[in-house]
């Protein structure tokens, strides 16, 4: 049972799917006029999570995002840079696209352009002016009147009559209500436009969302995400055009689901505050912060708070958060080494070895309680998506594999009595946490695991005690006694015990 924090209810409900083994997402993309900052990247990382665990979950998982690639900000930067607004758009989807797939986020099923996409945002509009929902002015700009639709305002909880009142001085005397919104824009000099019935223009910034969500994900669908920023008006306007538009005030998205802010510690991160920017100079866009840092730490960090509370980011928390993956990945090489030696035949079964029936039941305690925190993780999962808490329930089972590594390392197991297949099962389920986490698909830190380099001296320990103890059989077999004994007692002195079974000698340390 999968529990969602809906904003619209404002309680956390039940998640039924609108159509069985599906789930439909829409997440609100971003502007690119500019690289995005660590900011952006949160609902992103958030909505990678969450298909991939509906995907483990068995549902199929489509998910639409935009690029609003015709905005003010995107003119405004092409005027400047003396470039077209196309090649502003482009560069800066291009270092998108680099930023995200640096933290892991697949991509997502379509990336609708409201350039591309232009039809449909005219029909849509058409469809509003048609049914008296919207309203065309004499020099074609296309206004969305919210008094012609009941309960505008019931995603933020805003009450029109107090929007109105807070309004304060009408800017724009041409609107029917002060919170009326721009659906369709009459072009100005210099700007780019397209035809449309009202005469060329460029679309205002909330129906994109409507007539893309619409034409990708249709009527209805199951979540819509973004920023808790976009709740009002963004949001809150999607809806009063698509319900609207589609005359059916149940239709549009079922879930909403916001993330919280980013802030530097002192507020929310955001590009349009110079002085953050300042603040953060080097620090601030998602680049700066991976020319740094690994992206599996930078995603780890965004994913260890709730995905609906704050988030604070600076340079400390990525340092501290550089430190914890560092204590998954020790966990993840300890696994990798213990899985290479079973692969080797290493720990063959040995039922004839006095300590086999105890150590197993030492690996069986370990895959018990990997079980039990595999379970605990998804439930924390399904409880709208913590993936906080799901990250504790992983580094527990870290500390879990570190004690009987270190058991193992100090001869406490014995490698002849080590099931592989229960292990095996362990490095499976920690793997399995590590996918809907997104961590260890880019190439895992070996420095991050000092055991490692033990392990390799295990290795070579391993090797040089097969050539001994050859040497001390070939002594058995020809009746040296002395010589074989010789060699037992000098490694006892050395820490090393040699015990001789009916399947041959075996080693542990003392
Ligand atoms: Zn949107």
């Amino acid at each position: 049972m999968i529990k969602v924090f809906n904003t619209m209810s404002r309680t956390k409900e039940i998640f039924k799917p609108l159509k069985a083994g599906e789930v439909s997402i829409y997440c609100c993309g971003v502007t690119p006029y500019n690289e995005p900052h660590i900011g952006n990247a949160r609902p992103f990382v958030t909505w990678d999570v969450i298909r991939r665990f509906f995907a483990k979950e068995g549902y199929s998982v489509r998910y639409i995002q935009n690029f609003t690639d015709v905005d003010d900000k995107i003119i405004k930067t092409a005027n400047q840079q003396g470039v077209t607004w196309k090649d502003v758009a482009e560069k800066n989807i291009a270092a998108y696209f680099k930023a995200m797939d640096a933290l892991n986020i697949r991509r997502a099923d379509f990336y609708p352009r409201v350039s591309d996409t232009m039809d449909d945002i005219i029909k849509m509009i058409q469809t509003l002016v048609d049914k008296g929902f919207a309203y065309v002015l004499d020099n074609g700009d296309v206004f969305y009147s919210v008094e012609k639709i009941a309960n505008y305002g019931k995603l933020s909880g805003r009450k029109l009559s107090d929007m109105m009142a807070g309004a304060r001085v009408e800017i724009d005397g041409r609107k029917q209500n002060p919170m009326d919104f721009a659906l369709w824009k009459a072009a100005k000099p210099g700007e780019p436009y397209w035809d449309s019935p009202w005469g060329q223009g460029r679309p205002g910034w909330h129906i994109e969302c409507s007539a893309m969500s619409l034409k990708y994900l249709g009527e209805t669908f199951d979540f819509h995400g973004g920023g808790s920023d976009l709740i009002f008006p963004h949001h809150e306007n999607e809806i009063a055009q698509s319900q609207a538009a589609i005359g059916d005030e149940n239709s549009f998205a079922r879930y909403w689901v916001h993330n919280g802010f980013i802030t530097d510690g002192n507020e929310k991160l955001s590009k349009s505050n110079a002085e953050m920017v300042k603040r953060n100079k080097g620090f601030f866009t998602v680049a700066e912060v991976l020319a740094k840092y690994p992206g599996e730490v930078v995603r780890l960090l965004l994913l260890q708070t709730h995905y609906r509370n704050p988030l604070e980011f600076n340079e400390d928390r990525v340092k501290e958060s550089q430190e914890f993956f560092g204590k998954l990945a020790r966990a993840y090489w300890q696994l990798d080494t213990l899985a290479r030696k079973i692969h080797a035949g290493e720990f063959v079964k040995d039922t004839g070895d006095k300590n086999f029936a105890i150590t197993v039941s030492q690996a069986g305690g370990l895959v018990e309680v990997a079980e039990r925190l595999l379970a605990n993780f998804y439930a924390a999962m399904e409880d709208d998506f913590n993936t906080a808490l799901a990250i504790t329930h992983m580094f527990e089972l870290a500390k879990e594999v570190g004690d009987y590594y270190g058991a193992f390392v100090k001869g406490e197991i014995l490698p002849v009595s080590i099931d592989g297949d229960i292990l095996l099962r362990v490095q499976a389920i920690y793997m399995e946490m590590a996918s809907i986490i997104g961590i260890f698909e880019q190439p895992v830190p070996v420095e991050a695991a000092d055991e490692e380099k033990s392990s390799n001296d295990d290795e070579l320990v391993n090797a040089l005690m097969k050539i001994i103890l050859n040497i001390r059989q070939g002594a058995r077999v020809t009746k040296n006694w002395v010589m074989a004994d010789k060699i037992r007692h000098e490694l006892k002195e050395a820490g090393i015990i040699v015990e001789d079974t009916p399947n041959g000698a075996t080693w542990h340390r003392a």
